[in-house]
């Protein structure tokens, strides 16, 4: 593979940011990127969205931890 079109290398892109991609690969997605701004935005994007999910799934775990389930009960009594 000596070059990639934009819709291959979004299709590969999951792949690319997991850095599960040989080096080969790797090296013709890098070159795509280098020339085509289009790409490089699409990345950043990506990248933009996969950071935020990770940063609410730490959230979520964050609240799981500091409201244990007698907590819950708890709060639940105190409504009633
Ligand atoms: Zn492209």
């Amino acid at each position: 593979m000596s070059h990639v079109t934009c819709i291959e290398l979004i299709s590969f892109l999951d792949a690319y940011v997991a850095e599960e991609l040989d080096a080969e690969t790797r090296t013709t997605f890098d070159l795509h990127l280098i020339v085509c701004p289009s790409c490089r935005a699409y990345l950043a994007s990506y990248e933009e969205t996969i950071d935020l999910v990770r940063g609410v799934a730490e959230k979520e775990e964050e609240l799981a931890h500091d409201a244990p389930p007698e907590l819950i009960e708890a709060v639940k009594h105190v409504k009633r």
